[in-house]
């Protein structure tokens, strides 16, 4: 772990749905096998594959640098948190490095969207609570399968599904927005009807506003990290994922499925979006 003084933290994304993301940390404790943000490890050489999960820099001033940068700035009404490392791995359970940029959005009125696979992040319902109502905020937590086993394969330090759901039960009790992110879909391991049934199922009955979802796409050195999984647990795979993956994205064709099974199973399991912002008894911040 390395804690660095970040001279920006607010990054412009051009053609995305988003304008503005913050990363409070490079890096991933959690280490999915299928992670495209290993690549900006090579920004900084190095290894993003070997290293991803180990070599993790910690935007120690990040709280600072962001309420300078909103309030010089206002074109920033809003910002997506996570899009390049999870914002509630581990560390930030010291660190509170997404807490302190939450309550730096929330002082200026900018409003938050995060994405991320860790129950971390209930433990910061009570600034997201306040930031929903002056500004905006909604949370994705990643889901890419409720089966525990495989998940610990493709995620291997993420917490299990269930618990993930909890956590979505939880934001959405307490009034926050929250999305399951059904992603990535890994073709012929997480994607038949039945897995995916089962995330949309668990994600109605824990109460999501929506949930989305995106296929695997190989870029760049993620390939590297996957196609090591697949050598070391799926080796059989191997030779499809090869043919496959001959560029960066799945055939559209393999997309159009995946699309339409989950359309299938939004339809059968709808989630039921709520207003939830509401003053409501305190929410108990368990994870068990
Ligand atoms: S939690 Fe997100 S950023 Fe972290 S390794 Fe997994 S996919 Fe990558």
């Amino acid at each position: 772990m390395i804690e660095q003084r970040a001279k920006s933290v607010i990054n412009a994304v051009p053609g995305m749905p988003f304008s503005w993301s913050i990363n409070p940390y490079r890096g991933c404790y959690h280490q999915c096998r299928f992670c495209y943000a290993r690549r900006t490890h090579t920004f900084l050489e190095e290894d993003g594959v070997g290293r991803w999960g180990s070599r993790i820099y910690v935007k120690v001033n990040a709280p600072a640098v962001v309420r300078g940068e909103v309030a010089r700035n206002r074109k920033i009404r809003h910002v997506a948190i996570g899009t390049a490392t999870d914002p509630y791995q581990p560390l930030e359970g010291r660190y509170r490095v997404t807490r302190g940029i939450l309550e730096a959005l929330r002082d200026h009125g900018v409003s938050a969207g995060i994405i991320t696979r860790s129950p971390l992040v209930v433990r910061d319902i009570d600034v997201l609570r306040v930031l929903a109502r002056v500004a905006g905020a909604s949370v994705s937590v990643s889901v890419a399968t409720m089966d525990a086993a495989l998940a610990r394969d493709i995620e291997p330090t993420v917490a299990p599904p269930a618990q993930r759901m909890r956590a979505v039960r939880m934001l959405a009790d307490a009034g926050i927005t929250v999305h399951v992110a059904l992603a990535p879909v890994l073709p012929q391991i997480t994607d038949a009807p039945a897995q995916i049934d089962a995330v949309v199922r668990a994600a109605q009955e824990a109460g999501a506003a929506r949930v989305w979802h995106n296929a695997l796409n190989l870029h760049d050195i993620t390939r590297d990290a996957f196609f090591g999984y697949l050598r070391e647990r799926n080796p059989e795979l191997i030779a499809s994922y090869a043919a496959l993956y001959r560029g960066r994205y799945a055939p559209q064709t393999v997309a159009d499925e995946i699309d339409a099974r989950v359309a299938s199973a939004r339809a059968r399991f709808p989630a039921q979006p709520v207003e939830r912002i509401r003053s409501c008894a305190p929410t108990q911040l368990s994870l068990v």
